[in-house]
C-alpha cells in the first residue's frame, strides 16, 4: 500500500499513519518529524528548516524534496509507505508522482482528514511529544500516565504548537496545501474521511476507505 495521509495541522495525521504503518507493516514518512531530528541534531538539513517551522511557514519544495526523494530509495519503502504531511503543495504532488513513476509505480489512496478549525486549536495546543521516543500524547484527550512519557522521557510542547504559530500554519495550509484537495480529486486518488470523534474510530474509517483502494 502507498498511502497519502493530508490534513490541516494537528488533525491526527502522525497518530494515524504511525498506526497504519505499523499494521501494513509499512514505513510511517512524516517530514515535520524528519525535520525536527535534523534541528534536534545539529545538520544542516534542521539549520535550514527551523526558521520556516517555528515562523510557521513551509520549508521549500526543493530541500523537502530531497529528503523524500532518498528517503523513498530505501529497502523498506520499496514495497509501500504511509506518507504523513506529505505532500502539502503542488509541486511536491507533481515531484511525488514522478518519483514514483522512475519506480513503475503509483499512489493507490490519498486520504484527506477533515477536522475543523476549532477542533484544531484546541489540539495543536494541547499537544505534548516526547524528546525521546517522539510518542505524541494530548493533555486531555490522550494525557500521558504522569509527568513524562510512558519511556521515561521527558515530554514537551513544540514551539510551533503557541496559539500564534497555529494561526499562522492554518493559514499557511488553506492558502499552499488545500489546492492539492482538487488536484487529488481530479487524479481520482482522494478519500475524505471526518477526523473527528476518538482515534479508533477514525482509524476504522481510514481502513474502510484504504480497503475499497487496494
Ligand atoms: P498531526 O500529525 O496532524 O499534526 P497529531 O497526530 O500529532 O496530528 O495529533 C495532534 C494532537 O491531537 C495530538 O495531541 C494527538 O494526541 C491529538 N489527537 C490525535 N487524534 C485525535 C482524535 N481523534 N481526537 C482527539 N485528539 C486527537
Ligand atoms: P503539522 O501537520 O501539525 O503542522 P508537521 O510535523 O507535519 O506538523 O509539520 C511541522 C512543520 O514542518 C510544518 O509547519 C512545516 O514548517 C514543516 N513541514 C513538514 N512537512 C512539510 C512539507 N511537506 N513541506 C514543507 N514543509 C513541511
Amino acid at each position: 500500500m502507498r498511502a497519502v495521509l493530508m490534513g490541516p495541522p494537528s488533525a491526527g495525521k502522525g497518530t494515524q499513519a504511525a498506526r497504519l504503518g505499523t499494521e501494513l507493516k509499512v514505513p510511517h514518512i512524516s517530514t515535520g518529524d524528519m525535520f525536527r531530528a535534523a534541528i534536534a541534531a545539529g545538520t544542516e538539513l534542521g539549520r535550514q528548516a527551523r526558521g520556516f517551522m517555528e515562523a510557521g511557514k513551509l520549508v521549500p519544495d526543493e530541500v523537502t524534496m530531497g529528503i523524500v526523494r532518498e528517503r523513498l530509495a530505501y529497502e523498506d519503502a520499496q514495497s509501500g509507505f504511509v506518507l504523513d504531511g506529505f505532500p502539502r503543495t503542488i509541486p511536491q504532488a507533481e515531484g511525488l508522482s514522478k518519483i514514483l513513476a522512475s519506480q513503475g509505480v503509483k499512489l493507490d489512496a490519498v486520504v484527506l482528514i477533515d477536522v475543523p478549525e476549532d477542533e484544531l486549536i484546541r489540539r495543536a495546543t494541547g499537544r505534548r511529544i516526547c524528546q525521546e521516543c517522539g510518542r505524541v500524547y494530548h493533555v486531555e484527550w490522550n494525557p500521558p500516565p504522569g509527568d513524562a512519557c510512558e519511556c521515561g522521557g521527558a515530554l514537551v510542547q513544540r514551539k510551533d504548537d503557541s496559539p500564534e504559530t497555529v494561526t499562522e500554519r492554518l493559514a499557511t495550509y488553506r492558502a499552499q496545501t488545500e489546492p492539492l484537495r482538487d488536484y487529488y480529486s481530479v487524479e481520482g486518488s482522494l478519500a475524505v474521511v471526518d477526523g473527528m470523534g476518538d482515534p479508533d474510530e477514525v482509524h476504522r474509517r481510514i481502513v474502510r476507505v484504504l480497503g475499497r483502494c487496494s
